[in-house]
This record gives structure tokens, sequence and C-alpha cells, in this order.
């Protein structure tokens, strides 16, 4: 069995945009595309559909036409991944749990790992996604894991243990990937064997599991003045910022209510009085200082007695403050996870 990476995949090269009006931009995003040819011609991920002509132009390199694609595997449905599925009319198209003929017809599995796949093993590796697989092939006495996104070489070495689905799953599989593999092929990123996987081997080897540390108290602030609130924009949150409610830490032996009227002193520069609790939000896991952490915040509907709010202070965290209505609100992305969680009992609450 023969492996061929047609393209790495591109994730990188964040550029700043002026003005602020957007945090960064990733210039180019493509998954990577991988040939197999064995007894079966299989490809994994099909990329991005403004990378057509590329991959095309690469599987003719190895004499391969899009209709000669027997088996088309995605490691998960994000769209840099399976944009261009629609040019292997001849494949079956294996993903999480299921197999789709040409045909059109459906074969649901159980286990990703009852899928047969020509000479080729399959794996769950939740964690990047709740639909994430990985492939498993020997070829010269190596054993390939062709992984997805389930393996960031980027994040493993900045430390950051945490999935977006389930962390203690992302873990568990990025320490499985490499233990099995002689060689990892990436979603994005430089294919990885040698000496850089022993050394990703030594960082996942120390990767203590987080304390289940209990989540932070916040106390914030809806500061509401003819229908909208004020929300501003903080950029360093999570590497891509984020929109939320002004507020902060609950301090030892301070009361929820006068860690209001105290943050907004601080970080806005007003006084303002608070008239009611409005309810509380959950972050699952947030990313601090390359710490995990989770944030339990309490949110209380506010308004200015004195003063204009303002960001323009030294210690500032927020680059932007706007003021909205409760439905554009709703609409800023990325907003703050935690609001969305609020939001969501009080939409249930109606019902
Ligand atoms: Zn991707």
């Amino acid at each position: 069995m023969q492996v061929k990476v047609l393209f790495k995949g591109i994730h990188a090269d964040k550029e700043s945009i002026p003005e602020k009006k957007v945090v960064n931009r990733i210039s180019k995003i493509r998954s990577s595309s991988t040939l197999i040819k064995g007894e079966k011609t299989i490809l994994v991920d099909s990329s991005h559909f403004q990378f057509k002509d590329d991959l095309i132009n690469a599987l003719k390199e190895n004499e391969v036409g899009p209709d000669d694609v027997d088996f088309l595997i995605n490691t998960h449905t994000h769209r840099d991944h399976i944009s261009n599925n629609h040019l292997f009319k001849n494949a079956t198209l294996v993903h999480h749990k299921g197999v789709w003929y040409p045909d059109g017809s459906i074969e649901a599995y159980k286990k990703v790992e009852d899928i047969q796949v020509s000479g080729i093993k399959l794996i769950p590796t939740y964690g990047h996604t709740s639909d994430s697989i990985s492939i498993i092939l020997e070829s010269d006495n190596k054993t390939y894991v062709i992984s997805g996104d389930a393996f960031k070489e980027d994040i493993i070495r900045k430390n950051i243990q945490i999935g977006y689905t389930k962390s203690s799953e992302y873990r568990n599989n990025v320490k499985n990937i490499l233990e099995i593999a002689d060689v990892i092929i990436p979603g994005h990123g430089d294919i990885i064997e040698g000496e850089s996987l022993l050394e990703l081997r030594e960082i996942v080897q120390n990767w203590k599991l987080p304390k289940n540390k209990a989540p932070t108290a916040i106390a914030s602030a809806f500061i509401k003045k003819d229908n909208k609130y004020l929300v501003v924009f903080e950029p360093k949150f999570n590497n891509t910022g984020i929109w939320r409610v002004p507020g902060g830490r609950i301090e030892f032996g301070e009361k929820a209510e006068n860690t209001v009227v105290r943050e907004m002193q601080e970080e806005l520069g007003i006084k303002v009085k608070v008239n009611n609790f409005m309810g509380y939000g959950q972050d699952k896991v947030i990313v601090r200082k390359k710490l995990n952490a989770s944030r339990l915040i309490l949110y209380f509907e506010c308004e200015i007695v004195e003063g204009e709010p303002s960001i323009d202070h030294d210690d500032k965290e927020a680059s932007l403050m706007r003021r909205v209505t409760l439905d554009e609100l709703k609409k800023l992305d990325p907003l703050e996870e935690s609001i969305k969680d609020l939001l969501s009992k009080q939409e249930m609450s109606k019902t």
C-alpha cells in the first residue's frame, strides 16, 4: 500500500486587519488531501473548493482521475475537508459511522471500527469534533495515522490540552495517535515523523490532567439605556477575542452586586446602580494564559447613575465598546459562551 500526501493543509498566517474591525484573519485555509493506493484507490479528505485544481492536478501526477477514486474518506465534516467531495462520482463516501454508496444508498454503523475499507483501519478520534475519525494503515513497514484535525502540532507545542468537544477524549486520542504512529499526517501542517514525533511524544507524556478546579465566579453587568446594552470587545480572549458585557471576578468576601459596582468603576469609570439579577451562565472550558479554566458568571441588569463609560485607560482589557439591542447582541461573533448560556436558559423558560 502506498501513501502519498497530495498537499499539506494550511491553517496559519494570521493577519492583522487595520482598525481592529476583525481581530485576525486566516489568509488561506485548506485541509491536506492524502492518496492511498493499494487494491483500491482511497482519498482522505477532499480539501477546500478553492484548491480544486490543485487537487485534480496532484491526482493526475499520480495517474489518478477523479472517477478512479474508489473510497473517499472524510476525517470530519468541516468544510475545509469536504468541499471537493462532489468531484468523486464513483467513490464510496466514508465518514463517521456511515458509508454512502455512489447510488445514494447508505449503510449506517454503530461503531467507526466496524466500517470495512480495503486494508485500512478506522478509529474514532473525537475531541476536535464529535465526528472526527483517523485512518491507520501500514506502508513500508511503518504505521501511518492520517489524523485530520484530531492532531494539531502547533496546539500541542503550545501545551494546550483542550479539544472543542470533550477535552479528555481529545487528550487520550492525541496520546493514542502518538503511541501507534511512526508517521502522522495531520489535517493541517507538516507531516510528523522522526525527531519531531519523539518531541511531541515527550510533551504529551508530561501532560498532567488539569486539576478539577472549581469555576471562577464572576459578576457582570448588562448596562441598560434606551433598550440597548453596553458590550465590549476583549481582543486577547481565547486567542480569537470575544464580545462580552463588562464584569470581573468576585473577590473574597465580596457580594456579587458590589463586584459589579466596583468593576464598572474600574473598567469603565462609571457609577452604576444594580437593578436586578438576570440569571447565570457558564463557560465550558476556556484557555487563559495556557491554563484551562471555566467560569460561572452572574449577570445583573444595571443602569448608569454617574459618568460616561470609557475604555480609554491604562489596564484596559477591552478595545471596542458598543451599545446594542438584545437582537444585535445575539448576533455578535464570537459572543461570550456564558452569555449564550444565559440567553438559552431564558429562551427555555419562555417556552
Ligand atoms: Zn481543518
